[in-house]
């Protein structure tokens, strides 16, 4: 029986998780869960699969969840703040750590469990992103095991070869493919996407994922994160990781040998097939997903991403190459930037231009601590919200709307 924490269970890829874990009953006990919204979703999931402990972050929502239940006899305590998220992923009894908080958020409850040595699900990306050298080194100093359910970086993981260590150059490893849909306006002609709404944004053609992550993948900034996330799950220098835009979203990615050889992992888009991977591993197990029917599918397509127009990917190569600090200001511009466009404070096309200035007022200073991790965060988020929502940054870049 493995025993499970999941950081998130609310958002789409908790709720997928436990959907997996629904079907695998004899296998997965779950202990703890937490969220910071959907707290109905939250208080069923509490019903559903009787967790020893449920964590929400403020007092107020707390004290709202243990009335309810009570009234409903469920016995789950309720913990409250970002403490308690640390706590439910170290416990003692639980083996396994799903991270699936959104943002650098969950940094700190990832790393706990990372420091407790657990099996740890990642989702998170936004962690490895902003903090890669330091959660890799802990992840090898706490004998913590590390599987990628992002379904690229899972694809990839099946690709390489099992059982391996130390960079994947020495595996005969070339290149890594990293696929990429290229969202919704792959080829919406610019004038229109000036004018996108979020709406529009996160109405992922394959994909149902939460709005933030809908977003990245619309700028392509997802697929910059995944590169830089590429670069740390598999000791992989920026050179080796390419970007291929495959709009159907069935090869989930590739791996080139040295030989000429290609290895690739295909399936539906479907969450739960990574999630049920990784939660199975090394075992295979029923995820739910349909299965695929390729004379259905007829024909898969593979193009260059087009850098022109999603300056983001081209930003997060940039940024993965110039060092620490352009990384993490990378990621808390982005962050800033997908919240004021979701609430219609920028347009689409401000995104990028308000990343790019910030990254360029950002100090490369050296990052040595989880500290100097959320020192640079805050800083350059400080920037991104100067002057009501970046416009004076926006101006100041030469941004028209
Ligand atoms: P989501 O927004 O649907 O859910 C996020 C979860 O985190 C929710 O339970 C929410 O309550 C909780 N949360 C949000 N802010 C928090 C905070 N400050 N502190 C504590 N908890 C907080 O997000 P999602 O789409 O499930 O994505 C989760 C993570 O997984 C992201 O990093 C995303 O990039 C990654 N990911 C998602 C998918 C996908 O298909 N959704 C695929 C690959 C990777
Ligand atoms: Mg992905």
């Amino acid at each position: 029986m493995q025993y499970l924490t999941i950081l998130g269970s609310t958002g789409s890829i908790g709720v997928n998780t436990l959907d997996v874990v629904a079907r695998n009953p004899q296998r997965f006990s779950v202990l703890a869960l937490t969220a910071r919204t959907r707290l109905d979703v939250l208080l069923d999931q509490c019903r559903r699969f009787n967790p020893r402990y449920a964590v929400v972050l403020d007092e107020q929502p707390a004290e709202h969840l243990r009335r309810e239940l009570v009234a409903c006899g469920c016995p789950t305590e309720v913990l409250c703040g970002p403490g308690a998220l640390e706590r439910v992923a170290g416990l003692p009894e639980v083996n396994t750590v799903v991270a699936a908080i959104v943002g650098i958020a969950g940094l700190r409850p990832t790393l706990a469990a990372v420091n407790a040595g657990k099996k740890i699900l990642l989702a998170n990306k936004e962690s490895l992103v902003t903090a890669g050298a330091l959660f890799m080194s802990a992840v090898a100093e706490n004998g913590a095991q590390l599987l990628p359910i992002d379904s690229e970086h899972n694809a990839i993981f099946q690709a390489l070869p099992q059982g391996r260590s130390g960079g994947i150059g020495e595996h005969g490893v070339r290149r890594i493919l990293l696929t990429a849909s290229g969202g919704p306006f792959r080829s919406m002609p610019h004038e229109a996407i000036a004018r996108v709404t979020p709406e529009q944004a996160i109405a992922h053609p394959n994909w149902i994922m939460g709005r933030k992550i809908s977003v990245d993948s619309a700028t392509m900034m997802n697929k910059g994160l995944e590169v830089i996330e590429a670069r740390w799950l598999f000791a992989a220098s920026p050179d080796m990781i390419e970007v291929v835009v495959h709009p159907e979203s069935i090869v989930h990615s590739l791996v080139e040998y040295c030989d000429g050889s290609v290895i690739a992992q295909l399936g539906n888009p479907d969450m739960r097939t990574p999630i049920a991977h990784a939660l199975g591993y090394p075992d295979r197990i029923p995820s739910g997903t349909d299965f695929l029917d390729l004379s259905k599918i007829g024909r898969l397509q593979f193009e260059a991403p087009d850098f022109g127009r999603f300056p983001c990917l081209r930003l997060a190569y940039e940024c993965l190459r110039s060092g620490d600090a352009a990384v993490v200001a990378l990621n808390a511009a982005n962050e800033v930037a997908v919240t004021e466009f979701l609430e219609k404070r920028i347009g689409f096309l401000d995104i990028p231009r308000l990343i790019e200035s910030v990254i360029s007022r950002t100090p490369a200073i050296p990052i040595h601590t989880i500290a100097d991790v959320e020192r640079v965060d805050l800083e350059a988020r400080a920037i991104a919200l100067s002057t009501r929502g970046g416009h004076e940054l926006l101006k100041e870049a030469g941004a028209g709307r």
